[in-house]
């Protein structure tokens, strides 16, 4: 049988399923559900994904010549359902052409509406409908759109201007107008017609008046635009593969704009901000779905308690309010109570937050899509504990559905109370997407990102944003718009992207050509201080200062529930008594790697340190780690103390040290005052230690077998530190770890000084406390022979930044210069210094755990690159049987989710 490419949906039946979205996209399997569950939705059709991807290897006439016949059935099928005729000139059947990929990927590809029209069937419209004014402006918006997206009329840089734009902008000036809506039928008809000559002139060719040539050339142009730029960029911001392709939908046309009984929006049956359990939307009467997302004129809220909040934060009065801007529930009673059963019923049957779109033709609702809403982190959260207590959902589910990742917006600063307290806020928008920002004022993206680039933190200012401006957004600390709502672009980008935004500025007017904005009569330029609370929706003039978020109760709730599922457990990388307590409040299990090397940059401890590194003998080093050994066990306490009864891994000093000594001048003549020797000596042993390659040069166990002195100074200092804390009751767990190792015989050495070491402290106090020795396995060589090491080693810690730097051959510090061009290429799916490669370094690992475990069944290991704290590969540790992952404080809550999430994946 031939394949099936087409799959009908309408009047409650349809051939497709809510889980069929791989194969029909998002939308088209929530269309079918829909249909399913007795909710009103327009008929129509969806072309499947797999023809996306026979439309990219085979062509457009292949795909054409497949899809045919079973198109042809499917509009014949809407002409049943509708009572219309496709191309017909009296009662013409008018459809919708739109994306829909397996995830939501908003404005990112292309729609064309109103499809069917031509010069005669604009006429049958007319007289059906008895509104000739509604007839020509769909014609209109149709060429506009059809000349945008499929002719290809829309403009492509900054400089070009949209030949429709220009034209309409004209007409609107010869008639001293300012609003489409007051276009009349005659300046519609004038419009017609230039935009058509208009195509003409720029393509060679007539407007298209078949309506089977239009319906093939827009199913061709949506499937262009899964390959357009905006929409390669989100894909690979978002970790979307190109193969996916994105379903057609085709689908009657229902109008929002037949008057003032019509209408159209945008709703969420929960807050998608704050998670709020509030069904909450935006409409406008008499307008088409793109008025709504472009926010040029203000939307409408669709409950009275919504639009009664929504007045007051824009400081709106009652009266105004009701005159002005009514609800929904106000305007159109019928239709706001159908509305809220439906989103109801369709939260009820998903059991998740839905995001939906309608329309109102007539006074008759009709769904014309529901998917999973797009939230904020802290929403998202919210939702899911919500959702588990009011029994939607089980333990599991509710981890499942947050995306570890997001986590990270809740961990978004705030402004500092006290800073915040003197300032005050020059204007309020809508809180679109929360968390504070500060930054300079910049009103282009793709100046944001230049400035960005540069260092520069940058709050994006802008009428309104479209795709267009994604890079630019993804690189500024927040967003500022003066127009817009909830569900305009900037506010849906922004919450996906967790990026702090304002929409909808009051009384904020932007001139993009002297770059200024002005707000209630206060301008400001270029380049000046703003700042932005999309939490509150409060804007204010300079910089305020902002500080760590404050976590609350679903929140420590979601991280409990993770600790229950996970079996791996999440310890933190940290120096720092400050950094083992941000992290300890993030419930981390202990220290998985103490860099002590980062210790000695403090002012008392670099120069006895250089002093250390420079002596020219063993009796001059001795001498520096005299004064350095008080140091260490000072830091070494500190840390012990704050992790007080959870095991800390101290990793001994790793890394070349040429990095510790002075190279200008300036320095190396203070070294050779303090030591008191000549700078001579001092710039000749500088010198010596320069190595061309130290990443693999002198570092890690080579120095402490080198050297033994600082093995056994660093022994001594973790060991007495702990004895002295056990007299004060504090219970600190060492694990000594070496770094680099890579034969076996290199980490018996260590070991035998480092037990040596322990033994006289232990006699010298005579007291003692439990410890370990293990060792990082970071150099292939070392993986390699596991076995071999594991019989020696009491844990093993994989450094899978040195793992991945060496297993490639990828210079740690160079990579940057290359990488770009290799993911560009698709050589590799990301960095792999971001995103541990599970096909080389994870087998060299999985190798390693294995072997290490055939001789020491009960061997603890560990990974703290900096891959701990990647989801991906946190999964990944899971599956391959670690017992812990170590990251930064503030990726631990990231990690344990994750980790969570592996064991319920298995
Ligand atoms: C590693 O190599 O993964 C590691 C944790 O050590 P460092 O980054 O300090 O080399
Ligand atoms: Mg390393």
């Amino acid at each position: 049988m031939e394949k099936k490419r087409v799959y009908t949906f309408g009047n409650g039946a349809a051939e497709g399923r809510a889980d069929m979205k791989n194969l029909l996209g998002g939308k088209g399997a929530n269309l079918a559900e829909m249909n399913l569950i007795g909710v009103p939705v327009p008929p129509g059709f969806t072309i499947t994904t797999e023809v996306c991807t026979e439309y990219n290897e085979l062509g457009k006439d292949y795909v054409v010549s497949v899809l045919k016949d079973e198109v042809e059935k499917a509009i014949e099928e809407i002409e049943r359902l509708t009572g219309t005729k496709f191309g017909d000139k009296d009662n013409p059947c008018l459809v919708s052409v739109r994306s829909g990929a397996r995830v939501s990927m908003p404005g990112m590809m292309d729609t064309v509406l109103n499809l069917g029209l031509n010069d005669e069937s604009v006429e049958g419209i007319a007289k059906k409908t008895g509104n000739a004014r509604f007839a020509w402006d769909s014609y209109r918006r149709f060429i506009q759109m059809y000349g945008d997206v499929v002719l290809g009329l829309k403009p492509q840089t900054k400089e070009d201007i949209d030949p429709f734009e220009e034209i309409m902008d004209e007409v609107k000036q010869a008639k001293g107008i300012h609003n489409d809506t007051e276009l009349s039928t005659e300046d519609l008809k004038e419009l017609v017609k230039r935009f058509k000559l208009a195509v003409k002139e720029r393509t060679g060719n007539d407007f298209p008046e078949n309506p089977w040539d239009q319906l093939w050339g827009a199913v061709c142009a949506v499937f262009d635009s899964w390959m357009n730029e905006r929409a390669i960029f989100y894909r690979k911001m978002n970790n979307i593969p190109e193969e996916w392709g994105t379903a057609v939908n085709v689908q009657a046309m229902v109008y929002g704009n037949m008057g003032n009984t019509s209408g159209t929006g945008v709703a969420f049956t929960r807050d998608a901000a704050t998670g709020e359990d509030i069904f909450n939307g935006e409409y406008l009467i008499n307008a088409q779905g793109e008025d709504v997302v472009a926010g040029v004129r203000t939307p409408q809220q669709i409950t009275l308690e919504g639009s009664r909040r929504w007045a007051k934060q824009q400081g709106i009065s009652e009266e105004e309010r009701a005159a002005k801007y009514p609800s929904l529930e106000e305007s159109m009673p019928e239709c706001a109570k159908e509305l809220i059963e439906v989103q109801q019923k369709l939260e009820d049957y998903f059991k998740d937050m839905q995001d939906l779109e309608f329309t109102i033709q007539d006074g008759k609702l009709w769904l014309l899509q529901t998917r999973s809403g797009k939230r904020t982190g802290g929403a998202m959260v919210k939702i899911a504990m919500d959702m588990l207590r009011q029994g939607y959902i089980d333990e599991k589910t509710a981890l499942k559905r947050c995306d570890p990742e997001k986590l990270d917006e809740l961990l978004h600063p705030v402004f500092d109370k006290k800073a915040l307290s003197a300032a005050k806020p020059v204007t309020r928008g809508i809180p679109a997407s929360p968390g504070a920002a500060t930054g300079q004022i910049v009103f282009h993206a793709d100046e944001a990102e230049e400035w960005a680039s540069n260092g520069k933190k940058v709050i994006l200012c802008r009428i309104e944003t479209s795709p267009e401006d994604l890079r630019g957004m993804a690189t500024a600390q927040g967003i500022l718009t003066a127009r817009g709502g909830m569900t305009s672009h900037a506010a849906v980008v922004a919450r996906g992207m967790g990026k702090c935004c304002v929409s909808a500025a009051n009384n904020m007017v932007i001139d993009y050509k002297a770059r200024t904005l002005t707000i209630n009569g206060k301008e400001m330029k270029e380049g000046d201080w703003i700042s932005i609370d999309g939490t509150t929706g409060y804007v204010y003039e300079g910089k305020i200062q902002t500080q760590d978020a404050e976590l609350n109760d679903d929140f420590s709730a979601l991280m409990e529930l993770a600790d229950k599922y996970a079996r791996m457990e999440v310890r933190t990388n940290a120096d720092t008594p400050r950094d083992a307590r941000t992290a300890r409040n993030f419930g981390a299990k202990g220290i998985g790697l103490c860099r002590t090397e980062h210790m000695f940059f403090e002012d008392d401890k670099i120069l006895a340190m250089r002093e250390m590194i420079l002596a020219k003998d063993e009796q001059g080093r001795r001498k520096a780690l005299e004064k350095l050994l008080p140091l260490q066990k000072t830091d070494f306490k500190g840390i012990f103390r704050t992790m007080d009864g959870l095991p800390v891994t101290i990793r001994l000093l790793d890394p070349p040290l040429h990095e510790f000594v002075p190279h200008d001048e300036k320095g190396q003549m203070e070294m050779a005052k303090v030591m008191g020797i000549s700078y001579k000596d001092i710039h000749d042993r500088v010198e010596d230690l320069i190595e061309a390659n130290p990443m693999l040069g002198l570092r890690g166990c080579r120095l402490g077998n080198l050297y033994p002195e600082i093995t056994e100074m660093q022994a001594r200092a973790i060991i007495e530190a702990a004895l002295e804390l056990k007299k004060e009751g504090v219970e600190a767990i060492p694990e000594i770890m070496v770094p680099l190792t890579g034969i076996v015989h290199e980490f018996k050495a260590q070991k035998e000084i480092i037990e040596s070491t322990i033994k006289k402290v232990f006699s010298e106090q005579n007291d003692s406390v439990e410890y370990k020795i293990g060792t990082m396995i970071e150099i292939p060589r070392a993986a390699l022979t596991a076995h071999r090491i594991a019989e020696e080693a009491d844990f093993f810690s994989f450094g899978t930044n040195d793992l991945t730097q060496m297993t490639f051959g990828y210079s740690r510090d160079d990579v940057a210069k290359f990488l770009p061009m290799y993911i560009d290429k698709g050589f590799l799916k990301h960095d792999p210094f971001a995103v541990l490669d599970q096909k080389g370094v994870g087998r060299l690992m999985r190798m390693a755990i294995q072997e290490g475990r055939s001789v020491k069944p009960t061997l603890k290991c560990g990974l703290c690159g900096e891959h701990g704290g990647e989801p991906s590969s946190v999964k990944f540790c899971h599956t391959i049987g670690l017992n812990y992952v170590s990251c930064s404080p503030f990726r631990v809550p990231i990690a344990r989710l994750a980790a969570a999430q592996a064991a319920i994946e298995g």
